[in-house]
């Protein structure tokens, strides 16, 4: 009876909640909108936002009652998604060390500072692609239950990848550190299975799998394969077994073709690819994760990780020239947490200087995320979407770098950053 009236109680206060939400009303006031999928601008840009949704766009009269936001001269895009972060870390002096030093409670609480920070830089929706101790999808749940500002967050759990892979923890003596399938170093198929069944247990909402070597790790050649093509197969019909899209790291050509025809929804990085690779990723319908603008950002790196970065570094620019030219899918990301936080607009003026136009440049955020992650409540303003705004001061079309400066930021009709 007791447990009843509890159930009773809970009911009632969740829809005065949503009662309460749905009677406020906002409408912003802007000099345009961006239609992403036209590549129009509507002029003036009013949104009508009730609760969390958009309700209208240029009505002839505003509601009565409702709270007016005048942002004169700003462009209204959709919420930013960032598909490649990693909220819960940085390369901050001593994060080498980390490994051996943090416990769950040090990876979250850098995770709120980092979460309000992607926030209020326009990004309302991210894909968080490898955490420690599951503080990424505490994160998540966090966020979600509006214990901590963040954007909407899908959460890979630990990544999975081989034993003295880039995603093992490396550089230590044997016997320190030796991770397992439940903390994602898993060789063969039922190693593999498990690794991914533990981390969907524990929340994970999206997969990711390291195809290859990678920079900040102690492995050789930074693009050499890891899993075989087989392996990744299993990790691909387990991930789509359990309806969730799967994200493999890759810099090196080989990896990132047999990580293409092993069947993933993203690869991330990309870095080396030669005209047949880009091939591949035509014809198989692969996303792009380009994480481009961080190779160029001044890091301190132990002397063999430097090396790394400057390999790479010399390579990729002609890499996303060719994949953009040849018109390879690109979900914007940015990877936040090996690179810097705070500044993952770059990613757009990088994406632009190396040959894709500014339009196509937004809808890598917008309604390219959207439609590879299956989010349509998501990635366009539009009647009955969820209000997820951000605006910034001018024409972004004609001048991608207002992208790395957003001046106000609505989540869920919620308001988080105004112009000053
Ligand atoms: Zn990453």
């Amino acid at each position: 009876m007791r447990v009843y009236s509890r159930w009773l109680l809970i009911l009632a206060l969740g829809l005065s909640v949503t009662a309460d939400a749905a009677a406020e009303t906002i409408v912003l006031r802007a000099a345009r909108l961006l239609d992403v999928d036209s590549g129009e601008f509507i002029e003036p840009g009013v949104v009508v936002v009730d609760g969390n949704r958009i309700m209208a766009l240029n009505p002839d009269s505003p509601p009565a009652g409702a709270e007016v936001i005048e942002l004169p001269g700003m462009t209204l895009l959709p919420g930013l998604m960032d598909m490649h972060t990693h909220l819960n870390t940085d390369v901050e002096k001593g994060w080498l060390y980390r490994g051996v030093e943090w416990t769950a409670g040090d990876y979250a609480l850098l995770g709120v500072k980092y979460a309000r920070i992607a926030l209020l830089t326009g990004f309302t929706t991210v894909r968080d692609v490898g955490g420690t101790f599951f503080a990424d999808i505490a994160l998540m749940r966090a966020i979600e239950a509006g214990t901590v500002d963040g954007p909407r967050m899908f959460a890979a759990g630990y990544s999975v990848g081989t034993t003295g892979g880039h995603c093992d923890a490396t550089g230590y003596a044997p016997g320190i550190l030796e991770l397992g399938p439940e903390q994602g170093v898993a060789d063969g198929e039922a190693a593999i299975l498990r690794a991914i069944r533990y981390q969907i247990k524990h929340g994970a909402n999206i997969v990711k799998i390291c195809a290859t070597a990678g920079v900040l790790s102690f492995e050789g050649s930074p693009g050499i394969q890891q899993y075989s093509e087989e392996e990744m197969r299993v990790a691909v019909e387990e991930t789509h077994r359990q309806g969730l899209k799967i994200a493999a790291h890759a810099h090196g050509t080989e990896g990132i073709v047999a990580a293409s025809n092993a069947g993933v929804d993203s690869i991330e990085h990309a870095t080396i690819l030669t005209d047949e690779a880009v091939k591949v990723l035509k014809k198989n319908g692969t996303w792009i994760v380009p994480t481009l603008f961080q190779w160029f950002e001044p890091y301190d790196l132990p002397p063999v990780l430097d090396a790394k970065n400057e390999y790479m570094k010399a390579r990729v620019s002609d890499s996303m020239r060719k994949a953009f030219k040849a018109g390879v899918k690109v979900m914007f990301g940015t990877d936040a947490g090996a690179g810097p936080h705070g500044v993952s607009g770059r990613e757009f003026t990088a994406y632009v200087e190396h040959g894709m136009a500014p339009l196509e440049a937004i809808r890598t955020a917008t309604v390219n995320a959207a439609e590879m992650m299956g989010i349509e409540d998501r990635g366009r303003i539009r009647t009955g979407l969820l209000a997820d705004i951000v605006a910034v001061d001018g024409d972004p079309l004609a001048n991608i770098r207002l992208m790395e400066d957003v001046k106000f930021v609505m989540k869920d009709g919620k308001i988080y950053k105004r112009p000053e």
